[in-house]
């Protein structure tokens, strides 16, 4: 491949608010698509919005992309940072007549617009500053400072053909001349994409459609500088649980909480690709089988809603695909957040519980009862610890006091006690499960008992 047709995707967040679950789809596409391309994928932090950026909100993207195991080739670039490239090339388009200065003060557009509104016709600036051959601009406004317009084309029209939407065609009469610098000289947000994605030899780029409106400009702004536009795909907005757009405002969470509720990133990855595009009836899949999958073919046209019972159930598959060993210092994780330090019963313990589990933190919730004291409900010590089973507690603790400390051997420990009670195995195996995990649902018995220690498991069956 020639650096030319090397693919070259970007994610261009705002760090403006928590990044949620809609925002970083936008980032695994293009992830996904440069990885499975062989190609680069860049990371930019539109920080332009000085007002509403913080250094918080870059945080967790950055965060987030790295638990998701979304990695960048390149950047972060900061927009902030590039304003110096951003005058040059604002400049040098004035220069080349791709550019003017309108010395229109607010109150005329303000103006301009209410009598167009009037008229029932679209706002629009109205080229009252435009130069042309031949015609005469109004004398510049002393103290004015001018903000820099766009050229636009004033005919035909600009088409693209998007990856999702297919066909779009725009007429550039709909278009005025829109404002690329302010007066204090600071370049406009569409100019600053259009200059970045040219910078950074952008060949695909894959956004939200909240910027769909934009793409007509942002490519007649290629056009004047003489650059050929990427590819466009847009992607339908992701929805909440309430059907409506997800943001922040209507309490999205941000990606890392994921994480803290005990997610896996395969999962995520998993669920979030699956958010807007598909692999014929595929649900659960590898990232190593996404990344070969993954295409702009099969990107989903309507919009697609979050559904956290969905998330749970993937979640769930790829917990039990996963290997003990990978998981437990996930666990660990969780454990070490409520003070509990595990040990290397852990890989065994993920080993017995994780089918029972969507998430690390419920697993975490299993773990516990090996770490930390557990206090049976006094509804399940009614309903299972009787006065008639309580002998044969005692010889269980009694038995295993001496037995080899095995599944084996204590399976035949309980089996022998069974016999001498006259009980059937739930008539001792609930009890006992009550007073050694604090719950009467547990996976084998014989199994649960040989991860605890002897003298835990003795310590626990005497509180009967
Ligand atoms: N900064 C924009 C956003 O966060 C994305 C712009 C783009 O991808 O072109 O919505």
């Amino acid at each position: 491949m020639t650096t030319s047709t090397k693919t070259r995707t970007r994610f261009a967040p705002s760090p403006t608010g928590f990044i949620h679950l809609g925002n970083i789809r936008s980032a695994l596409y293009p992830w996904a698509f440069a990885r499975s391309t062989g190609g680069d994928f860049i990371l930019r932090i539109e920080d332009t919005d000085v007002e509403r950026s913080t250094q918080a909100a870059v945080d967790v993207i950055l965060e987030s992309m790295a638990w998701l195991g979304l990695d960048h080739d390149e950047g972060p670039f900061y927009q902030m940072q590039r304003m110096d490239r951003y005058k040059e090339v604002l400049a040098q388009m004035q220069q080349q007549d791709l550019a003017y200065p309108c010395y229109m003060s607010v109150e005329a557009l303000d103006a301009l617009r209410e009598k167009q509104m009037a008229a029932k016709q679209k706002p629009r600036y109205d080229g009252t500053w435009r130069p042309e051959p031949g015609k005469a601009l109004p004398p510049v406004p002393e103290g004015v400072k001018p903000v820099l317009r766009f050229r636009n084309p004033q005919t035909g029209v600009v088409a693209w053909d998007d990856k999702v939407k297919g066909r779009v065609e725009v007429s550039n009469e709909e278009l005025d001349d829109l404002v690329i610098a302010r007066p204090d000289g600071t370049p406009t947000y569409n100019f600053c994409v259009v200059v970045d994605d040219i910078d950074m030899s952008i060949t695909h780029v894959i956004r939200g459609d909240d910027h769909v409106n934009n793409t007509p400009r942002q490519i007649n702004i290629f056009r004047a500088l003489d650059k050929e536009p990427p590819v466009y795909a847009h992607l339908p907005t992701v929805l909440n649980e309430q059907g409506e757009k997800m943001s922040k405002r209507n309490g999205a969470k941000p990606v890392t909480q994921f994480r803290e509720e005990g997610f896996l990133p395969d999962a995520m990855v998993n669920y979030l690709a699956r958010l807007g595009w598909s692999h014929g009836d595929d649900e659960i899949f590898s990232r190593a089988q996404f990344l070969e999958w993954f295409n702009l073919d099969h990107l989903g046209r309507s919009a697609a809603q979050f559904d956290e019972a969905k998330l749970r159930w993937v979640n769930a598959q790829h917990l039990k695909a996963m290997g003990d060993d990978a998981l437990a210092p996930l666990v660990a994780e969780q454990l070490a957040k409520r003070g509990i330090v595990a040990d290397e019963r852990l890989v065994a313990i993920c080993g017995l519980f994780k089918d029972r589990c969507d998430t690390t933190v419920a697993l975490a919730n299993w773990a516990a009862a090996f770490y930390a004291d557990i206090t049976p409900s006094e509804a399940d010590r009614a309903q299972h610890i009787s006065d008639a089973v309580r002998p044969a507690i005692v010889s269980l603790a009694a038995k295993l006091a001496s037995v080899a400390w095995d599944k084996t051997s204590i399976a035949s420990a309980i089996k022998e006690v069974l016999a001498e009670h006259g009980l059937k195995m739930p008539a001792l195996a609930m009890p006992v499960r009550v007073l050694v995990m604090g719950t009467p649902q547990t996976p084998s018995l014989d199994a649960v008992l040989a991860t605890f220690s002897r003298e835990k498991v003795i310590e626990r069956l005497k509180t009967a």
